[in-house]
């Protein structure tokens, strides 16, 4: 199982690294570094299991985090509706987006950044993603809230890109043009 040991912090090469396409079938280690990827986030969501193990809570993971650079992640949470999405995507795209942006008023964090990063981040209000599932299946999804802002923070790690490449380093609080905050409950 992954732990906070097996995730790499900032300043490490793979943080700044692409990561490469991954080619079906899955080898046996592609398919289980999904399955530990998405379990992370399964366990690191459970109290007992996060505290018992020190995990730090996390919504979402990529491969490079884990020091693989696989162009996979996870995703684990709740949309504004309370529905579940949980999966892994694999050699995930973005085909379409918003005009409109959003960002997290409190800002964004990261499992391999131990420490507050003030400031926005601006996103795409809303995507349209095409992925591969780990059986090779092409799914599309339209996300918009935290799910969709969840999605870029990810495909960003397989760009090689942090959350605070996003941040204005004159004013990181200056207002996003055509945005509006993501209002959470
Ligand atoms: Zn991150």
């Amino acid at each position: 199982m992954i732990l906070m040991k097996d995730i790499v912090r900032e300043g490490h090469p793979a943080l700044r690294t692409r990561a490469q396409e991954v080619t079906f079938p899955l080898s046996e280690e592609d398919r289980k570094l999904a399955s530990d990827m998405l379990e992370y986030l399964i366990n690191s969501q459970d109290p007992e299991i996060a505290e018992k193990y020190g995990l730090r809570s996390g919504i979402g993971l990529a491969a490079n985090q884990v020091n693989s650079l696989k162009r996979m992640f996870a995703l684990h949470l709740e949309d504004d509706k309370g529905e579940l999405l949980s999966f892994v995507a694999v050699n995930p795209k973005i085909v379409s987006h918003s005009v409109e942006k959003t960002y997290i008023p409190s800002g964004e964090g990261c499992l391999s950044v131990d420490r507050q990063v003030p400031g926005y981040v601006p996103r795409y209000a809303r995507i349209t993603a095409k992925f591969f599932t780990i059986d090779g299946e092409e799914k599309k999804l339209r996300l918009k809230g935290l799910p969709a802002i969840a999605f870029q923070h990810e495909l960003d790690h397989l760009n090689g890109v942090m959350f605070y490449d996003h941040i204005n380093k004159e004013n990181p609080f200056a207002e996003i043009p055509d945005s509006c905050p993501l209002e959470r409950e």
